[in-house]
């Protein structure tokens, strides 16, 4: 039976640290703020930015929301980008995705200064992550990094399968795992025979959005599994992209959802808003 890798924990515990560092800046004279822009009225993602000026009010650090109307211009939204590149007082800035329709998110988000890009998304930001560069990690697979270490797993010289090829979770989780040694294969929705890639896998980590789409079958004995995934079911009951009981069997750890990776990627979020602010 699998150990169970507890994200709210150890999320907790990212932040009790990113406390601490907070104290240390503010005892040096620096703040770190973080700006984040909502544009429009989507009802999840209000709740995200919600969190997310919560999280940062806990452990100190300043946050401001911008919150603009569905309507913005495509302009507008990016004369607000370059004040606050400008403003000292904002380290790090995040743009809530999705954006409307009629605005170009990637020159949006390729707007946002690099040294400030602390959500990672931006073409400069991972291509530095590519080369091994200073960079920002995006939150997510930092995350499931900062799980592997916190359980004591190094990845190198291990096998790792990562099953998700997005750019917010797929790929740059399998930069940081190749930075960190391990041999990585990466599956998507293409992927000739999954279950016999997924058995080759001293560490799992499934992002796709497919309830259960992994199962103990496809696990080998003593894994380590993380699970990204978050579906939503039609009895309100959310699951994640492996099938926990049958995968718990074979694993020798793995992340529940929910409270595996979901509550570190807020975590990460403060981690990096910390690091910009030390860097400036
Ligand atoms: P995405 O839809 O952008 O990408 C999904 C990937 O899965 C694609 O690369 C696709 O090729 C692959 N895929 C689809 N079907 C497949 C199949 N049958 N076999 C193998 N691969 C397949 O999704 P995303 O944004 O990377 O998110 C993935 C999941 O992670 C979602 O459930 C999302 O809600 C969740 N997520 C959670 C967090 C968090 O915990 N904070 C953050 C981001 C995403």
């Amino acid at each position: 039976m699998a150990n169970i890798i507890d994200g709210k924990k150890i999320a907790a515990e990212v932040r009790e640290e990113v406390k601490r560092e907070v104290a240390e800046l503010k005892a040096r004279g620096v703040t770190p703020g973080l700006a984040v822009i909502l544009v429009g009225d989507d009802p999840a993602s209000q709740v995200y930015v919600r969190n997310k000026h919560r999280a940062c009010e806990e452990v100190g650090i300043y946050s401001e929301v911008h919150r603009l109307a569905a309507e913005t211009s495509q302009d507008a939204l990016l004369k607000l980008i370059a004040q606050l590149n400008n403003n000292p007082k904002i380290h790090g800035i995040l743009v809530q995705l999705p954006l409307p329709d009629h605005i170009d998110e990637k020159k949006v988000i390729d707007a946002i200064a690099l040294n400030k890009d602390v959500d990672g998304f931006s073409p400069a930001n991972v291509g530095n992550l590519v080369i091994g560069d200073e960079c920002f990690y995006p939150c997510t697979p930092h995350g499931c990094m900062v799980l592997l270490d916190k359980i004591g797993v190094d990845p190198r010289g291990k096998k790792a399968v990562v099953v998700g090829r997005s750019n917010i979770v797929g790929k740059p989780m399998a930069m940081m795992l190749l930075a960190r040694h391990a041999t990585v294969t990466v599956c998507h929705s293409r992927t000739r025979d999954l279950a016999a890639e997924c058995r080759q896998a001293d560490i799992l980590v499934a992002a796709v959005g497919k309830p259960e789409l992994i199962t103990g079958d496809m696990i080998k004995e003593g894994a380590v599994v993380i699970d990204v995934g978050i579906n939503r079911m039609p009895d309100g009951k959310l699951v994640g992209d492996v099938h926990f009981e049958s995968a718990s069997q074979k694993a020798s750890w793995i992340t529940p959802v929910p409270g595996g990776v979901g509550p570190m990627t807020i975590a990460m979020l403060l981690k990096n808003t910390v690091e910009a602010a030390r860097r400036a």
